[in-house]
């Protein structure tokens, strides 16, 4: 369900367990996990300070608020846990300590539960197979056992795929020394929204900041400087938010393609691993091959246009127009 306004209000007052991935993001990052949020980006939302383009929900969003109802009754019936709806809850000693868990499980002789569903894309699905859970999930569900409190010491994180129709829920054990990191860093976090003490910018170059709802105000010069001579300045283009919608869609599948070309890159690699040493095998109804090519030659043709430009002129030929689709961040 999209937020109740107060709830969205309430969220500007503190940290909830989503955002614990952009607060701990190098830890993330560390892990191997892509990093996905800037922490001066959470610390402009919370100061209130106006965005360049507005918050769009988009179509990943969309389809976890629709599918999340549908993966919780998925986890009762794998279960048979009994699961409920909690309101968000804010920590009373620690008031920037809050969460909105997705369901409560209860009735269980470990006590409650917390449980979170998950609508993923292909890309992350087939890295949880291949990796186990991602960092980010694991440290929501942390922070939900921290703010309810001690009695909370277990939990799970229920995925589905929706386009492959994959179901799958993972348990979660309370880690208190994970816990009191996050605590920490949380902490620190808050106190620098509190005395206006911002985080760290990251790179301009960094593809968190091209999709950043801030990045005119945060990056703007450098990002001009990084279109490079294409471009001189971004103010003599016309403005057609009518392509936003097309050219949204275009950054997310160039996303996800360059997560699925990593993940089919380190699958070769497992399987060439695998093959040990065979340079002909059959599996999974393909031959693979993995055969040495002998190496030959090529024309090295920038020594040969300043070392034999006769030599260059003779055989170069024309090459054909050719207009590419770019796109630079603004
Ligand atoms: S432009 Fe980059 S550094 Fe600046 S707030 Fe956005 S993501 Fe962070």
């Amino acid at each position: 369900m999209p937020l109740e306004p107060e709830h969205a209000a309430a969220r500007m007052k503190g940290i909830g367990g989503s955002e614990l991935a952009t607060v701990l993001h190098e830890y993330v990052a560390e892990s191997g996990d892509k990093a996905y949020g800037c922490p001066l980006a959470l610390y402009f939302e919370k100061r209130g300070v106006p965005a360049d383009y507005p918050f769009e929900e988009t179509g990943p969003v969309l389809r976890g608020i629709a599918l999340e109802p549908m993966i919780a009754n998925m986890y009762q019936e794998e279960t048979g846990h009994t699961i409920r709806r909690l309101r968000h809850k804010v920590n009373k000693e620690r008031s920037w300590e809050m969460v909105s868990i997705d369901r409560q499980i209860v009735g269980e002789p470990a006590g409650p539960g917390v449980l979170e569903c998950k609508s993923v894309g292909q890309a992350i699905w087939f890295q949880i197979k291949a990796k186990g859970l991602p960092l980010s999930f694991v440290l929501q569900v942390q922070w939900g056992y921290h703010v309810l409190g001690p009695q909370y010491k277990w939990g799970a994180i229920a995925f589905l795929w929706a386009d492959g129709w994959e179901y799958h829920s993972y348990p979660v054990e309370r880690d208190q020394e994970l816990i009191d990191l996050m605590a920490a860093k949380v902490a620190a976090f808050w106190k620098g929204v509190e005395t206006e003490s911002p985080p760290k910018k990251l790179k301009y170059k960094d593809p968190r900041c091209q999709a950043c709802r801030w990045r005119s105000s945060c990056q703007g010069d450098d990002l001009i400087e990084a279109a490079g001579q294409d471009i001189e300045s971004f103010e003599e283009a016309d403005i057609d938010d009518a392509l936003a919608p097309k050219v949204h869609h275009r950054m997310e599948l160039k996303s996800i393609e360059k997560e699925t070309e990593a993940l089919r890159i380190e699958v070769e690699g497992e399987i060439v691993e695998g093959m040990g040493g065979r340079e002909i095998v059959v599996a999974g109804g393909h031959r693979i091959i993995h055969k040495t090519i002998p190496g030959g030659f090529v024309v090295d043709t920038k020594r040969m246009k300043k070392n034999a430009p006769k030599v260059f002129d003779k055989w170069k030929k024309p090459k054909k127009d050719s207009k590419p689709l770019k796109f630079y961040p603004v």
